[in-house]
């Protein structure tokens, strides 16, 4: 039986499909890619040198030239892993609320999924991969081994990063939370370059009364059905 090489997990935001990925490649002993980080941190590169995020040729220019880099090295301070942009470790910045208020518009620039595209594909040639996103089963590597497609809902989701936040004991508040989530959800939706949609080929998976744990459990599963015979 051949387990499969490159999986791809799409969702929606806050969907869990980050923390799924991470334990399940932990597991697997695959390398593992949320490209998410990506456009967050081209978005905080538009922010931080204040760059017009309207202004599309300015930031597509900005994401050709901006150097991402995703490694496993960093100070042991909750990080699942380091985000270094043009060297700076953006990696908390990036989860800021300005990002995310602007980053659905930066994903919709052409060149700028072409740029962050290239580089996931370049990624991804180097062998057993679980890659994370939006587009990834669709666009980025529509010839993967396994595509899962995770959904939940909009309330699940804003629980789940209210508790978060409570338990790292930040501020937060679920009506605002929610309707950000909603707001992003519609944005992502309709981006014209990349339209947010489950590949044909895509198992979905709804998780709303599924824990981590189980929803780990149940993706570990469906790799072990024999993908070199589907
Ligand atoms: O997954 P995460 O919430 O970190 O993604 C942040 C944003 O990046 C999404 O809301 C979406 O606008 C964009 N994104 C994308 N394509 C991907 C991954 C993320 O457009 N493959």
């Amino acid at each position: 039986m051949t387990k499969p090489t490159t999986i791809t997990i799409d969702g929606t935001a806050a969907s869990g499909k980050s923390t799924v990925a991470a334990l399940l490649s932990k597991k697997l002993g695959y390398l593992y890619l949320d490209t998410g980080v990506m456009y967050r941190a081209v978005t905080w590169a538009v922010l931080h040198e204040g760059v017009a995020v309207d202004n599309e040729e300015s930031v597509s220019a900005l994401a050709e030239r901006l150097t991402i880099n995703v490694t496993t090295d960093g100070p042991a301070d909750g990080r699942p892993y380091t985000v270094l942009a043009n060297g700076q470790d953006v990696t908390w910045a990036i989860r800021a609320k300005e990002v995310e208020a602007h980053v659905s518009r930066v994903s919709s620039y052409r060149r700028v999924r072409v740029a962050l595209t290239t580089q996931q594909r370049h990624i991804a040639a180097a062998g057993s991969i679980i890659m994370v996103g939006r587009d990834i089963g669709t666009v980025v590597l529509p010839q993967a081994d396994l595509k899962i497609f995770m959904r939940a809902s909009a309330e699940e989701r804003a629980r789940r990063r209210y508790k978060e936040l409570l338990g790292q004991g930040k501020p937060a508040n679920y009506e605002e939370i929610l309707t950000a989530i909603q707001q992003r959800d519609k944005l992502d939706e309709a981006n014209p370059v990349s339209p947010f949609i489950p590949a044909t080929d895509a198992i979905m998976v709804d998780t709303d009364n599924l824990t981590i744990e189980e929803v780990v459990a149940k993706l570990s599963k469906l790799c072990e059905i024999d993908h070199s015979k589907i």
